[in-house]
C-alpha cells in the first residue's frame, strides 16, 4: 500500500493531507483497502453514499444506462433528466430543477438566480447576499465568497463582492446586515463543516417571514444535510417552512457526480432564462439515471424510517459517550448527521480508529463528525461505539 501512496504523492496535487489508506471496494457499510482489510464506514464519502456500497439495484440501473447512452447535450431532452427532475419535485416541493455536477456549482447557480431575480426587479447590479459565519458552500469563487471561514478564502481574494455575514441562529445579526440591496439570505439548514449546527426553528421562521416581507430569496444549502440525512428528505421539511431556492448534491446521486439547484415557480419565472446559465455535463443521462434510482430506493428501502430509528439510537449512544469522557465537551446533531466536540484536536483519535477498522471524519480540528450510510443498523452503531471508545481511551490515556 505504501508504494501506491508514495506514487500518489508524486502525481496528485497536494491539496489534501490524506489518511494513509488506499480503498479498493465497498460492500454495504464496509470499505476494503487494497490489502483486503475491512473497515466499518461512518463517513460514506462525506455524506454521499447513503445507500451503502455495492447496492445491486443501483449498480444495475447505472450499467443499463451506460449501455444506452451516457451523455448528450443540454440542447436536447433526455428521459432520465425529465424523470429525475419530476422525482425531485415530488420529494422537495420545489417546481424547477437545474442539474449541476457538484455542490459548489449548485451554489453558484443559486447565487446567479438571486442576482438575476433582483436585477429583473430594479435593473441594479449592486445587490447583496447575506451568508453565515462558519458556513461552508464549496471551493469555487462564488461558493467560496459566501463561505464564512476566512481560512478558506484569504489567499484567493478578492471574492465576488457584496456578501455580508451574519450568525446562524442569531436573527438580530441577520437584521443588522439587511439593507435595501439585500437579494438573498443563504445558509445551510444544518451547518456541516462548520461543526454540525442545526438551524433553530425560530431562526428559520423569522428568516422566512423577513424574506416574505421584503421579497428577499431564502436559499438553503441542503448539500450535506439533505437527502434524508436528518430524517426528512430535506432538513428544512422539519420546520414548517419552504425556501425559495435550494441546493442539493452529495447523496443526490450516491456517488455519481451530480448536484442540483431548485426553485419555486415564482423564482423560476423571474430569474434565469434561456442563455443565462448552462453546463456541458450537468444532468446528463448517466447522472440522472443515478438520481432516479436513488430516490426510488430511498422509498423502497424506507431509508427515512431507518434514519429516524437508528439515527435516534446513534444520538443516544453518542450522548452517553459524551457523559463518559471528560474530553468530550458537547454532542450535537440530528438524525445521521451528528458530531462530538472534543477539548483537543481529533486527528489522533481518528487515526487510531482507522487502525482498528473504523472510518471517521472530522469537522474542523476538534469535532468528530458522524455521517454514515443511511442504511446502518443498531449493531453497526454498537460496533462503531466500541472502537471509538477504545480509540479515545488510547489517544487520551496514552496506550498505543
Ligand atoms: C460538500 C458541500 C458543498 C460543496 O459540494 P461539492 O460537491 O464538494 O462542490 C457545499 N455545501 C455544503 C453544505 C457541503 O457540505
Amino acid at each position: 500500500m505504501q508504494n501506491y501512496i508514495d506514487e500518489a504523492e508524486k502525481v496528485l496535487l497536494h491539496t489534501y493531507n490524506r489518511y494513509q489508506v488506499v480503498f479498493d471496494k465497498g460492500e454495504g457499510v464496509y470499505l476494503y483497502d487494497i490489502d483486503g482489510k475491512r473497515y466499518l464506514d461512518f463517513v460514506s464519502g462525506i455524506a454521499v453514499f447513503a445507500l451503502g456500497y455495492h447496492n445491486k439495484e443501483y449498480n444495475d440501473a447505472l450499467k443499463a444506462q451506460i449501455d444506452k447512452i451516457i451523455h448528450t447535450s443540454n440542447y436536447y431532452y433526455n428521459l432520465p433528466a425529465i424523470e429525475a427532475a419530476g422525482k425531485i419535485r415530488e420529494i422537495s416541493g420545489m417546481d424547477r430543477v437545474f442539474f449541476t455536477n457538484s455542490g459548489a456549482e449548485a451554489i453558484e447557480g443559486a447565487i446567479k438566480t438571486a442576482r438575476k431575480y433582483a436585477y429583473l426587479k430594479d435593473g441594479r447590479t449592486d445587490h447583496e447576499i447575506i451568508a453565515m459565519e462558519h458556513s461552508f458552500h464549496g471551493r469555487t469563487m462564488g461558493a467560496l465568497s459566501v463561505t464564512g471561514n476566512s481560512h478558506y478564502r484569504e489567499a484567493f481574494e478578492p471574492m465576488i463582492g457584496h456578501i455580508r455575514f451574519a450568525k446562524l441562529n442569531d436573527f438580530d445579526s441577520v437584521m443588522a446586515q439587511v439593507t435595501e440591496k439585500t437579494c438573498a439570505i443563504l445558509f445551510e439548514t444544518v451547518q456541516g463543516e462548520g461543526g454540525i449546527y442545526p438551524a433553530t426553528e425560530e431562526f428559520m421562521q423569522k428568516v422566512r417571514r423577513l424574506c416574505d416581507e421584503r421579497d428577499i430569496l431564502m436559499i438553503l444549502d441542503e448539500i450535506q444535510c439533505g437527502m434524508g440525512r436528518t430524517g426528512t428528505m430535506f432538513a428544512w421539511q422539519r420546520y414548517g417552512i419552504k425556501p425559495d431556492v435550494m441546493a442539493s448534491a452529495k447523496a443526490l446521486g450516491c456517488g455519481v457526480p451530480v448536484g442540483a439547484f431548485m426553485m419555486t415557480e415564482k423564482v423560476g419565472e423571474n430569474s434565469l432564462a434561456a442563455g443565462d446559465h448552462g453546463t456541458t455535463y450537468g444532468g446528463n443521462p448517466l447522472a440522472c439515471a443515478a438520481v432516479c434510482k436513488v430516490i426510488e430506493l430511498f422509498e423502497k428501502q424506507k431509508v427515512l424510517d431507518n434514519v429516524k430509528e437508528v439515527g435516534g439510537y446513534l444520538g443516544e449512544c453518542l450522548e452517553r459517550l459524551a457523559e463518559e469522557f471528560g474530553c468530550i465537551k458537547a454532542h450535537r446533531g440530528v438524525g445521521m448527521m451528528q458530531g462530538l466536540v472534543f477539548d483537543r484536536p481529533v486527528g489522533d483519535i481518528i487515526t487510531r480508529a482507522m487502525e482498528k477498522g473504523l472510518v471517521l471524519i472530522n469537522a474542523g480540528t476538534d469535532i468528530i463528525r458522524f455521517v454514515p450510510p443511511l442504511v446502518i443498523t443498531r449493531e453497526n452503531v454498537d460496533a462503531m461505539i466500541t472502537i471509538l471508545r477504545e480509540s479515545i481511551t488510547d489517544a487520551v490515556f496514552g496506550e498505543s
